[in-house]
């Protein structure tokens, strides 16, 4: 089942910037049967774990965060982009694979000791995962695991999120 989650990712090579392959989760957001495989997958994992809320991060991960959380009986937050919550924001600031970026979560968003997974599209080097860790974190959420659909091997990423628990569906 993984296998065709994988298959049906389309890698687009040299986007945003030369060297960089994007790997395109629309083509399995559109397949119905692939996106409802995903978020099982990733529900099944989560079910029975006093979940309370789902953290996406913009914007892909608000598709895999809002999913699972549906699934889960679980509230979503929104993480985004610096300017785009209304109400008072902490801010952590991270560098990208291609980049560099903040991120915003609202300080009332998650209460003191709920239990929250991160979730976003792809896990690369882990600087935009790690600053979500600290806004949560900041908020006094307490960070079961951090989900992902796809994982880039080589870039460890999941060591820069240690202690931190990372599981993702998809590994190249
Ligand atoms: P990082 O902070 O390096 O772990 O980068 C993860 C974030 O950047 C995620 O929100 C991804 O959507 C995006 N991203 C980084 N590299 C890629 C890639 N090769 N293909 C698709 N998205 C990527």
């Amino acid at each position: 089942m993984v296998e065709q989650l994988k298959k049906i990712i389309r890698d687009v090579p040299d986007f945003p910037k030369k060297g960089i392959i994007f790997k395109d989760i629309t083509t399995l957001c559109q397949d119905a049967l692939s996106f409802q495989r995903m978020v099982d997958l990733l529900g099944h994992r989560y079910i029975g774990k006093d979940v309370d809320l789902v953290v996406g991060i913009e914007a892909r991960g608000f598709i895999v965060g809002a999913a699972l959380a549906y699934k889960l009986g679980a509230g979503v937050v929104l993480v985004r982009k610096p300017g785009k919550l209304p109400y008072k924001t902490h801010r952590a600031s991270y560098t990208l694979e291609y980049g560099e970026d903040s991120l915003e979560i609202h300080q009332d968003a998650i209460k003191k000791g709920q239990r929250v997974i991160i979730a976003d599209d792809l896990l690369a080097t882990g600087g935009t995962a790690k600053a979500v860790v600290d806004l949560v974190e900041r908020t006094g959420g307490k960070v079961l695991e951090c989900a992902f659909l796809v994982e880039l091997n080589e870039l460890d990423g999941r060591k820069r999120l240690l202690p931190h628990k990372v599981f993702s569906l998809v590994q190249y």
